[in-house]
C-alpha cells in the first residue's frame, strides 16, 4: 500500500498549489475585498508601516 500513500500525498500537494484561497493572505484577501485585514497582529504592522509577517510569511 506505500503506492496508494504516495499517489495521496502527491495529491494533496497538488491541491495545495493548485487551491489560489491557500496562496492568499488573509491582508491579500482584505485587499481585494478593498478593505484592511482586521487581524490585530496585521493592524499593529501597518501601524507601524510594515506587512505582518506571521500572516504573510516571504515566498
Ligand atoms: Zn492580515
Ligand atoms: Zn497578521
Amino acid at each position: 500500500m506505500k503506492l496508494a500513500k504516495l499517489i495521496s500525498a502527491a495529491a494533496f500537494a497538488f491541491a495545495l498549489l493548485a487551491n489560489p484561497a491557500f496562496a492568499e493572505t488573509c491582508c491579500e484577501k482584505a485587499k481585494a475585498a478593498g478593505k484592511e485585514c482586521a487581524h490585530p497582529c496585521c493592524v499593529k504592522a501597518v501601524k507601524d508601516g510594515k506587512v505582518c509577517e506571521k500572516c504573510n510569511p516571504k515566498k
